[in-house]
């Protein structure tokens, strides 16, 4: 509000124009509460609830001197008491408690047909959380490149320190440097085209569009496009460091066969999964266990609150361990496709310490089994089991199921075939 009628022009700054943007945002959304009426303009500011502006719902020329009128000069000593405090307050009116917050701004950008959000679609990838905010980060020129750097202050060449041939723009860390394109070769994308693309066309988003070169069903390129970038991303750090930059290539990438494996004779086997919508707050937990045989022993899924898919990986896992125990179904094979809940039963996170905890405990009382990671290829039964409780009602504790639902059937039938997946490593 303080910004509210300043201006600005090509010479200003990136962080003044984009505090003069989001003033022009709060203005939209900032209502008054009157106390003594005497900063609230009659017509210009809204202050009577659910009501916009009263300017833009009245028409015709004001009388002279009315533009200036403040609801002060309203005041009416038999009515009104406006005896409230000092200054009039001015609250957020698009949330009910009057609290400003991100989300509620969202909600009007999403308003403005003008105002698009063009890389929604990275918090839609099947990545790791670490992959979607550096990806965000270059989609949004925020990489700590050279010129970057350079741009914000910092006393640093922006040449790049790989090539010496350009500016290191994210663009060029990325399409236009010699160990970038050696990448892309190595990987068969053809990225020639790219390189001199329309400026008003991002990059990120050309890249994202291209078709994946091998006819391959198991992992598409939004899929690869992460690790790509990130890899690359990495190659540049490592290559800054050392003397002598040469592009770690991919050509000796392996393609790993996945497989759902049966546990060994007398012993059950748990695969757990989560699933989380962001847009909804809200995850789903699945698993099952089967027998050396492979027989749907039990399965389980449910609606869970939690706060991100990490946080449903973790609940869906202590879920799967305690429905073990109760129903003794041990000695027990574990496996997740999350590589997090892994490291976190190795190291002691600061974040997730108190379900780790629970979850340490759990395998301490079924003997502590060994537990596994797995591709997502090999964890289906699980996967859909998280995704298909989004019709249940959530409940304290899981939905157990004593056979299989339909939509698992065929992914059972796969894992007990020994039906192989490959998956690209890098
Ligand atoms: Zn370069």
């Amino acid at each position: 509000m303080k910004y509210k009628s300043r201006t600005t022009g090509p010479s200003h700054s990136f962080i003044w124009k984009n505090i003069l943007l989001g003033s022009n945002i709060c203005s939209k959304a900032i209502a008054w509460t009157p106390t003594r009426g005497r900063i609230i303009n009659v017509w210009h500011h809204r202050w009577i609830p659910n009501t916009p502006a009263l300017r833009t719902i009245l028409q015709g020329p004001l009388n002279q001197g009315e533009d200036h009128l403040t609801v002060s000069s309203l005041w009416n000593d038999t009515s009104w008491d406006w005896n409230l405090g000092e200054w009039d307050i001015p609250y957020w009116s698009c949330n009910s408690n009057g609290i400003f917050t991100t989300k509620s701004v969202y909600g009007i950008l999403n308003l403005n047909p003008n105002i698009t959000f063009p890389f929604t679609w990275i918090w839609k990838l099947h990545t790791i959380e670490k992959h979607e905010v550096f990806l965000w980060l270059c989609a949004h020129g925020r990489l700590p490149t050279r010129t970057y750097l350079h741009l914000i202050g910092f006393d640093i060449d922006p040449l790049c320190p790989v090539c010496s041939l350009a500016h290191e723009t994210i663009e060029h860390v990325f399409l236009a440097c010699y160990i970038a394109k050696k990448i892309w070769l190595d990987l068969g994308i053809h990225i020639s085209h790219l390189l001199h693309h329309n400026d008003e066309l991002h990059w990120l988003l050309l890249l994202s569009q291209l078709v994946f070169p091998e006819n391959n069903t198991i992992y598409s390129w939004k899929d690869l496009l992460p690790f790509a970038l990130w890899h690359i991303w990495i190659n540049r750090n490592h290559n800054v460091k050392t003397d002598f930059p040469s592009p770690i290539l991919i050509r000796n990438r392996t393609i790993e066969y996945i497989q759902w494996f049966l546990p060994p004779l007398g012993f059950y086997k748990l695969n757990t999964d989560g699933s989380f919508s962001k847009n909804k707050g809200i995850g789903g937990i699945g698993g099952i266990i089967r027998n050396s045989s492979g027989g749907w022993m039990v399965g389980f899924h449910n609606q869970t609150h939690c706060h991100s898919h990490t946080m449903s990986e973790i609940e869906a896992f202590l879920a799967g361990l305690h429905i073990a125990f109760t129903h003794n179904l041990f000695p027990l094979e574990v496996e997740t496709d999350s590589l997090e809940i892994l490291q976190f039963l190795e190291d002691s996170p600061p974040t997730y310490s108190s379900i780790i905890m629970s979850c340490r405990s759990m395998l301490k009382k079924l003997g502590n089994p060994m537990v596994r990671h797995n591709f997502r290829q090999a964890n289906m039964v699980a996967d859909v089991l998280s995704k298909i409780c989004a019709k249940l009602t959530m409940t304290n504790q899981p939905h157990i199921l004593l056979s299989p639902p339909e939509a698992v059937k065929d992914y059972l039938k796969a894992d007990l075939g020994g039906v192989l997946s490959n998956k690209l490593i890098l």
